[in-house]
């Protein structure tokens, strides 16, 4: 059987008994056309490895395959997805390789061959997670070329947020430090069965060559989770912890200490996080 002679996800769905579970994030994407639109986002898959978290019933991974994959190693936690997810792999000969499990604990690296791009309609309760680990590698580039993703709609937006808006925060700071962020499209709630009570949208993210200014991502990134924790405080106090005299610091970079995280753009908290450096090494 090939890839296109496969039965529809919802007979798949119904033969293998996948009731969809609300703790694992379980919303389908059951119409093929969908998959297809969001495979295509990820821009020239063909001849690429891909890495998708939480195939289900693998609606996009066979997208995925049929936008000319080298490889898709697929992670799910779901075991009850395996026999479905098996009859993919027959259709796609030594194309699909599925490992059952929780996707942040297993390493993928050993299983992928670059060029590498991510493609994955994420479940809810791991997403952000993994988006942070994704982009705070210890070695950049990473290996990755581009990370094309469906978020709940707040997350996406939160993405791609700049100062100054409610949605500006350390995922915007840390996402677009290293990466150009768009968000592609929007998804109702009925595009899933079941549907959430939330709309989502899908994003792609290009990884930079190198980051978009100087400084140590280790440090920039404790720098805007205190800023941010506190985010109604101004940076005198949500950043006290960091260095003892942090007025002084942010007063040298230019940064009124009265100010709050919200109003910080990414080019000043460079500049902070690379001061901050410095300061501790005098
Ligand atoms: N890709 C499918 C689709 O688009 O229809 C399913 C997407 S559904 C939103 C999320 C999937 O991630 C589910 O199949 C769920 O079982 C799986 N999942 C949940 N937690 C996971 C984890 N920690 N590691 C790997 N997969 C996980």
């Amino acid at each position: 059987m090939s890839l296109e002679q496969l039965p529809p996800l919802r007979e798949v769905i119904e033969a293998h008994g996948l009731r969809a579970r609300k703790s694992l994030g379980q919303n389908f994407l059951l119409d093929l056309n969908l998959t297809g639109k969001i495979a295509r986002q990820a821009g020239g898959i063909a001849g690429h490895d891909v890495l998708e978290i939480g195939p289900g019933p693998g609606g996009l991974t066979r997208s995925l395959l049929a936008e000319g994959t080298r490889k898709v190693l697929a992670i799910e936690a779901d075991p009850r997805c395996l026999p479905a997810l098996a009859e993919i792999a027959e259709a796609a000969p030594e194309r699909l390789e599925v490992l059952q499990g929780d996707a942040l604990k297993i390493d993928p690296l050993p299983y992928l061959k670059p060029p590498i791009k991510v493609v994955a309609n994420l479940p809810y309760n791991v997403g952000t997670e993994l988006l942070v680990r994704w982009l705070t590698p210890k070695k950049w580039p990473p290996f990755w070329e581009s990370l094309t993703l469906m978020f709940q709609r707040e997350v996406a937006r939160r993405i791609v947020a700049m100062p100054g808006s409610k949605a500006y925060g350390r995922l915007s700071v840390l996402a677009q430090f290293r990466s150009d962020a768009h968000i592609c499209f929007e998804l109702p709630p009925q595009a899933f069965s079941p549907p959430p009570k939330v709309t989502s949208a899908v994003v792609h993210l290009q990884a930079l060559p190198e980051s978009r200014y100087p400084a140590d991502p280790r440090i920039l990134s404790d720098v805007v989770a205190r800023a941010f924790n506190q985010r109604r405080k101004m940076l005198r106090a949500s950043l006290k912890g960091l260095l003892p005299e942090v007025e002084k610091t942010l007063e040298t970079v230019g940064i009124d200490p009265k100010r709050r995280a919200e109003t910080v753009s990414l080019q000043e908290f460079c500049a902070l996080a690379e001061a901050v450096r410095n300061s501790r090494q005098t």
